[in-house]
């Protein structure tokens, strides 16, 4: 079972991943947590390249590709094995972090990063996407003041990062959990929980 938490800045993704894991452990299952980017050697490389403010002018092209190439590896040597040994893996960010980023944010047509995408992780997709859904004012606000490359894009890029997380929520409401952040911590862990349990293997 493949889960991914996604969402803007500040929304709770990596706290409700991890208490979901906790979740899930306490079950039985051989969970696996990580995150994007820079979950793997190369990742940690390529997230320094990507986040560091003195590449402010980074053109849009090339993120993405480095966002694709820290996914290949993600999804090659972590993400992959994981779930052929049978566990299950819940990431913090994937694919629909560039539809939104450098799609929605940046501009480039949605189609290019989906080919892009499709290609550096031969096609693998999440079975279930939480979408943790907060205004980037809320959001931006409950960050750190050392803010990094693209937490300093003014609010009007993270607001089309957050239309754009809406916009794949809706095309395919199957594949998507789309939660208000603001919600209580524990109701929000709750819904997820709920909506998780519909779909675990036994
Ligand atoms: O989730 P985390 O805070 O670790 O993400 C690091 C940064 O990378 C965030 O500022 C996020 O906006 C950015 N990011 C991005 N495009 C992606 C994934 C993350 O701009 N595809
Ligand atoms: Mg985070």
């Amino acid at each position: 079972l493949f889960l991914a938490f996604e969402g803007g800045e500040g929304a709770g993704k990596t706290t409700q991943a991890r208490l979901i894991a906790i979740w899930l452990r306490e079950q039985g299952y051989d969970v696996v947590t990580t995150h994007e980017p820079g979950a793997t050697k190369i990742g940690m490389r390529l997230r320094a390249l990507l986040l560091d403010t003195a590449h402010s002018g980074m053109s849009a092209h090339c993120e993405a590709l480095l966002y694709a190439a820290d996914r290949a590896e993600h999804v090659a040597k972590i993400i992959d094995p994981a779930l052929e040994r049978g566990a299950v893996v819940i990431t913090d960010r994937y694919i629909d972090s560039s539809l939104a980023y450098q799609g929605a944010g940046r501009g480039l047509p949605t189609a290019e990063i989906e080919m892009l995408n499709g290609w550096a992780t031969h096609g693998r997709l999440p079975d279930l996407t939480v979408l943790l859904d907060l205004a980037p004012e809320a959001g931006l606000s409950r960050r750190a003041r050392s803010a990094d490359r693209l937490e300093a894009e003014p609010l009007d890029f993270h607001r089309r990062v957050r239309v754009g997380f809406l916009g794949l929520a809706r095309a395919e409401p199957e594949r998507y959990l789309v939660l208000d952040a603001t919600a209580p911590f524990a109701e929000i862990g709750q819904q997820i929980k709920d909506r998780i349990r519909e779909i675990l293997p036994d």
